[in-house]
């Protein structure tokens, strides 16, 4: 490990454990803890989720109830453990009875991944769901228009390659949807080997603008 790497990793430690304590928003008085994350420091992918669940509240891990065993199940399936990627989510703490984040929420915490990207550097993001893929997109095309299609863009001032997936608690009771995921996932060792290429022009205006037919609300209360 460089000696660069060895410092980033430090960096991470310390940024996690000051998060732990974060009040940023009204989710502090819910939760038990902080989830900031978990996996390799140094991992070339990194996957963001919406938000911690029942189990991942308890634990302090991310992805660790239903939709977590069929991200390890989807993991295994191109020859990744959970200990080769980095796992983190768009809020740190869990929102009450598993609802959808709030756009202040969003907002409050977006410093702390932002963060996180910059000291894990990877080289391709694999965004679960809508609402990773929007805030790291900052486009609010939805997961069902643009998942398996992956962008070049720059995030945390890198050059990086956003890969918008279904999320995985979508997908558990949907098989058509699973199959479709099964197919994207099957994609990502040829990313990763790819690397990332040069980034796209920002986003125009004009295509700003929500599609007509969105995806079905994703958060089942499966979390
Ligand atoms: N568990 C998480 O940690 N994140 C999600 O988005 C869903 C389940």
């Amino acid at each position: 490990m460089s000696a660069a790497a060895i410092e980033r990793h430090g960096e991470l430690e310390a940024y996690g454990a000051s998060v732990a304590g974060c009040t940023r928003c009204q989710l502090a008085q819910g939760r038990s803890q902080v989830v900031f994350g978990a996996g390799n420091p140094q991992a070339e992918l990194m996957f963001v989720g919406e938000a911690p669940g029942f189990h991942e509240d308890r634990q302090g891990v991310p992805f660790v109830g239903q939709a977590g065993k069929l991200l390890d199940r989807l993991l295994a399936g191109v020859g990744l453990r959970r200990e080769d990627v980095y796992i983190a989510n768009v809020l740190k703490c869990r929102p009450p009875g598993n609802r959808d984040p709030q756009p202040d929420e969003i907002e409050a915490c977006e410093p702390h991944l932002f963060r996180q990207i910059e000291l894990i550097e990877p080289t391709v993001i694999a965004t679960l769901g809508n609402f990773a893929t929007k805030l790291l997109s900052g486009r609010p095309l939805g997961i069902t228009r643009v998942h398996g299609q992956e962008q070049a863009l720059t995030i945390a001032g890198r050059s990086v390659l956003l890969y918008p997936l279904y999320h995985p608690a979508a997908a558990l009771y949907t098989p058509a949807m699973l199959s479709v995921l099964e197919s994207d996932f099957a994609r990502l060792p040829g990313l990763l080997r790819a690397g990332s290429p040069a980034p796209l022009a920002p986003v125009p205006a004009a295509e700003r603008e929500e599609p007509a037919a969105e995806a079905p609300a994703e958060q089942l209360g499966l979390f």
